[in-house]
């Protein structure tokens, strides 16, 4: 399935996207699926069903959490995390509660990810490619990401009708819910839509070195 793993609808006070419109528009741009990751809110799960809709398309709520370190994606049982914990606290708590954090373009040049994200030991994701990122912070976090059993996870960040699916996931998992996600991620079950299918033979996310066989997403 292609996921668009990063939209930010309306609720984000950058974006101008409406639910309506991404829910109008995914499946035409040849999405499967799409994760709603408002600012510090998934109150985007007030305005429509999560899981699959009448069309097939799978809407999944996660959040783009702000940290002093920088921005960390969550997916899991996040509703009603406060706001201001730092990037440690947010990347030890998330697979505690059973879900999993992500470190948003990490190599930005404005926003970028800190080593508290970056060299967190419960670090799970990194976001290699990032549609709004230079070409060049995209390939520092691919660079990053190699040889250091991260999970590479891409997303195009849309703020506007424009971006939306511009850097899809393919996720190698029938999902249908959020917890499906969750644990595709988990598992590695993912690659870089956009890439050759090199990645994954043999390799697996970090911490699960024990499961051979798994079809990790790694660069
Ligand atoms: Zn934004
Ligand atoms: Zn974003």
């Amino acid at each position: 399935m292609l996921f668009d793993l990063h939209v930010h609808t309306d609720l984000s006070p950058c974006s101008r996207l409406p639910v309506a419109a991404i829910l109008a528009n995914a499946r035409r741009r040849g999405l499967d699926g799409v994760c709603l990751t408002d600012h510090d809110t998934m109150d985007a799960g007030r305005l429509v069903r999560e899981g699959v809709q009448d069309d097939g398309l799978c809407v999944i709520i996660g959040m783009e959490y702000a940290t002093p370190e920088g921005d960390i994606l969550l997916f899991g049982p996040f509703e009603g995390l406060r706001p201001g914990l730092s990037a440690r606290e947010v990347l030890s708590m998330a697979p505690a509660v059973g879900g999993v954090a992500v470190a948003a373009h990490p190599f930005r040049s404005w926003r970028p990810a800190g080593p508290g994200i970056l060299r967190h030991e419960r670090l799970l994701a990194v976001e290699v490619e990032n549609g709004r990122n230079r070409p060049e912070e995209n390939l520092a976090a691919r660079r990053f990401v190699a040889n250091r059993g991260l999970l590479a996870v891409c997303g195009s960040d849309a703020h506007s009708l424009e971006e939306l699916g511009r850097v899809p996931l393919r996720i190698e998992a029938a999902i249908r819910s959020r917890a499906d996600f969750v644990a595709a991620l988990l598992a590695g079950n993912c690659r870089l839509a956009g890439d050759l299918p090199h990645c994954g033979a043999g390799a697996s996310p970090r911490g699960r070195r024990d499961r051979p066989g798994g079809a990790a997403c790694m660069v």
